[in-house]
């Protein structure tokens, strides 16, 4: 069974074939293009490129295209795309207006090339499902919750992977089977004593910090939205209600205006005063720019705010993950989340983090009561998992 996993940015398309036979799941090929203009020819010369590379003979004999789309409104999980699930992801487009639309413009190309094939979605919030209440709403009247308004969370696909591979590494392998399973059941798979307790910290383009007891996650840094949480890229983070409000109409900003200035003006975009990539934020620190120094500065704080979050409602953690763009690649920021929180117990090793290079490793002392990991972010596998087994049950 070949299972095609299309990630769709606002201007790239990347992707992953999968293989499931007889039980193994092998990773054919990888791919994409960036600057996409025409999204269209992007996914034929992508067919194309699986077909003379010999990996898909016939595109129309996939058994699925997966997404991992981001949110729909008023529905989650693993779902076939019909037009109910087009119709919801439309829904959501203001909630998440650099995420959305170029899914729906993909999906829409898949459609028309592969009419045949199954495409299913699994949403990035799918995660979240058994998330305490209280994690999941805001104090908000009580009809704005009815209409949607409530913590919802994402980076599912990321975090799940985060779950299963440091339940694996600290052998705890009811836990790894738990969230394996936790799409399946729910989270009824029984483990064993004591609690696994995990902080996941996603930080790339978009970041998100996510506790996890036992393979379940309790919560998401991020909520209603993905421009909420910690500064992202282009968009804000959290942020007061009344600030906008008062942007508003002190600034004389539309709400068109206000929308487009929280989405790709603000973040680490907006602290820093010009750039929204981490790697040239830490250039301009370095070469004196203190606009750039704050952007780092105010990143690292609410990472470790979120982190110091999970941890006290974990009561205490297990593990500390680092993964995606930054996570995996830039130690020095991992150095600086982790400073000072021996207390804590997270103790870095400075040589073991600095030797990370993006690969799965240890970068703590093992010995100390948080372990520390950087694993590399696997969220197609857990996207085209889901998808088979979508088809394998409801198909
Ligand atoms: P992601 O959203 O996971 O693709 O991560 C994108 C972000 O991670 C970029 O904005 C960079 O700041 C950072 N990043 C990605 N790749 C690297 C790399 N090889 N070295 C350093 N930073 C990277």
């Amino acid at each position: 069974m070949k299972i095609l996993i299309a990630n769709l940015g606002s201007t790239s398309l990347k992707y992953r074939l999968f293989e499931f036979r007889d039980g193994a799941e092998l990773a054919l090929a990888q791919g994409g293009r960036e600057r996409v203009e025409d999204y269209g020819r992007a996914i034929d010369d992508c067919l194309e490129e699986l077909r003379t590379a010999g990996r898909l003979a016939a595109p129309e004999s996939l058994a699925a295209v997966g997404f991992k789309t981001v949110l729909a409104e008023g529905m989650t999980g693993c779902r076939r795309i019909d037009d109910r699930v087009l119709q919801a992801l439309e829904a959501g487009n203001p909630v998440a207006p650099a995420h959305n639309p170029p899914y729906l413009t993909g999906i829409r190309l898949f459609a028309e090339r592969l009419p045949a094939v199954p495409l299913v979605a699994l949403f990035e919030t799918a995660f979240y499902q058994w998330a305490p209440e209280p994690a999941t709403r805001y104090a908000v009247p009580r009809k704005w919750h009815e209409s949607g308004v409530r913590r919802q969370g994402f980076h599912g696909a990321s975090h799940k992977y985060v779950a299963e591979r440091s339940a694996a590494l600290l052998d705890r392998e009811d836990v790894a089977r738990r969230a394996r399973r936790l799409y399946v059941d729910g989270g009824d798979t029984k483990v064993a004593k004591p609690e696994l307790r995990v902080i996941s910290c996603h930080l790339g383009g978009s970041s998100s910090i996510t506790g996890i007891r036992d393979g379940v996650a309790i919560g998401n840094s991020m909520g209603f939205s993905p421009q909420s949480g910690v500064p992202q890229n282009n968009r804000v983070g959290d942020l007061d209600p009344f600030a906008v409000l008062h942007a508003m109409r002190r600034l004389n900003l539309s709400v068109e205006e206000i929308e487009r200035e929280l989405c790709y003006e603000a973040g680490l975009m907006g602290l820093s005063g010009g750039w929204n990539d981490v790697r040239d934020i830490q250039r301009e620190n370095a070469a004196g720019n203190g606009a750039a120094q704050l952007a780092l500065d105010c990143f690292v704080y609410e990472i470790r705010r979120w982190m110091g979050s999970w941890h006290l409602l974990l009561n205490g953690a297990d593990a500390l993950v680092f993964t995606a763009g930054i996570g995996e690649n830039r130690g020095e920021l991992r150095e600086r989340i982790c400073e000072n929180l021996d207390g804590l117990g997270i103790r870095l090793d400075p040589a073991k983090n600095r030797a990370a290079r993006g690969e799965e490793s240890e970068i703590g002392d093992p010995a100390a009561p948080v372990r520390i990991f950087v694993i590399p972010a696997n969220e197609e596998l857990v996207v085209a998992r889901e998808v088979k087994r979508y088809l394998e049950h409801n198909d």
